[in-house]
């Protein structure tokens, strides 16, 4: 009420879902399993004076098994799974004429906010794709729930996430209850604290569980502007060209301009794209689209400059260096990654063959697709 919204607001909800989860892992009544967002492995360290960029994930997987976590998993694994959806939904617009153009991304929920309360006669160019977060929810309350023979009301599913509007998100009316609780990073780091665990003194050789762990670095840079879409491009091209269009990088997509702009031939298509950095660069390209003065194919829309690696919920201070070597550090992950493409990700591969079988397909569809609404 009145209160929260006098009262420096972080502290008084960070505070209660802190310590409510820390309660129930400490009584162990359920099964828990974790996923953290891609970006949070290139900023927590910042509050264990670790320098920003730096991949922390070992140290990350250790602290949340000491807090008694049964499974630590990533959603870079389900930002893959969100390529092969969004790829082929992609692909069905641009050659089978099934749904609007230009499509949007679809897993920035402060974006897609903005859209249906300002914009929602663009609802259907939205990609019908649920974000990461929740396409992990969903595959943790059927197909891990399945596979390793846990009843679905003993898992609980707790998001490690760059922002208070992945909250908001796993609430959407929309959204099934399969992620239970939505903490930032810095909330993360206070649970770390009040444990009294030593993050900075953690071993650096821990890696995530397996089953829905394993993430390429393409799914790895949906942290950070530009990301979703050059993953989505490595990954479209693989399947339009038969794997002979081997571009993997894409610079001009990359960095904090506002709106940055490409186009890509593959085989006989040429695909422009735009990529809008920050919510306040939507309002100009929307407009643009709508006076007829902007073609585009494929749009990517994150509401924070910079991407998930500027969330709200990031460590402070977060200023325009610290978020430079954020993303610094993310493409370095990738430079430096084996496995650069979602569709050669052996985890997502097992989930199609085993249980899903195709992209978009008629049980992703029911499970990993979404509505939005109009909101004006
Ligand atoms: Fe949240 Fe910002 Fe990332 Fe959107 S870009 S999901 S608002 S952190």
């Amino acid at each position: 009420g009145q209160c929260v919204k006098v009262c420096p607001v972080g502290a008084l909800t960070e505070k209660n879902h802190v310590v409510e989860l820390n309660q129930m892992l400490k009584k162990r009544e359920k099964h828990f399993i974790v996923q953290m967002a891609p970006a949070i492995k290139h900023t927590i360290g910042e509050e264990f004076f670790i320098a920003p960029g730096t991949d922390a994930t070992s140290k990350m997987v250790l602290a949340l098994k000491k807090l008694g976590f049964d499974r630590v998993f990533s959603t870079d694994y389900s930002a893959d799974v969100t390529i092969m959806e969004e790829g082929t939904e992609l692909l069905q617009r641009l050659t089978e004429g099934k749904g609007k153009l230009p499509m949007f991304t679809s897993c920035c929920p402060g974006w897609v906010n903005y859209m249906e309360q300002n914009y929602p006669q663009f609802i259907d160019n939205l990609s019908s794709c649920k974000s990461p977060q929740q396409i992990f929810g969903a595959l943790a309350k059927s197909y891990y729930s399945k596979e390793m023979n846990i009843p679905v009301e003993d898992i609980f599913v707790v998001s490690i996430m760059p922002c208070t509007a992945k909250k908001g998100e796993a609430e959407r009316e929309q959204m099934p209850e399969d992620v239970d609780m939505v903490i930032t990073t810095r909330e993360f780091a206070k649970l770390v604290r009040m444990n009294r665990i030593d993050f900075a003194y953690l071993g650096d050789d821990a890696d995530y569980d397996s089953f829905m762990g394993k993430g390429s670095s393409a799914g790895r840079i949906f942290g950070t502007s530009g990301g979703v879409m050059e993953a989505a491009l490595r990954t479209v091209s693989h399947v339009l060209t038969g794997g002979q269009f081997e571009k993997l990088e894409f610079n001009e997509i990359r960095g904090f301009d506002n709106v940055k702009e490409t186009s890509v031939e593959v085989g006989e298509h040429k695909i422009k794209l735009a990529v809008v950095n920050g919510i306040s660069s939507a309002k100009v390209v929307l407009d643009a689209i709508e006076r007829g003065e902007a073609d585009y194919d494929f749009i990517e829309v994150m509401a924070c400059h910079g991407g998930c690696i500027s969330g709200g919920g990031a460590p402070i201070p977060d200023n325009y260096d610290v978020r430079r070597r954020r993303m610094e550090g993310m493409y370095r992950f990738d430079t430096e990654s084996d496995l650069r493409k979602s569709h050669e990700n052996s985890e997502v591969k097992a989930l199609y063959e085993n249980y899903l079988k195709d992209p978009c397909g008629h049980k992703s569809h029911h499970l990993l697709h979404t509505t939005y609404s109009d909101k004006s």
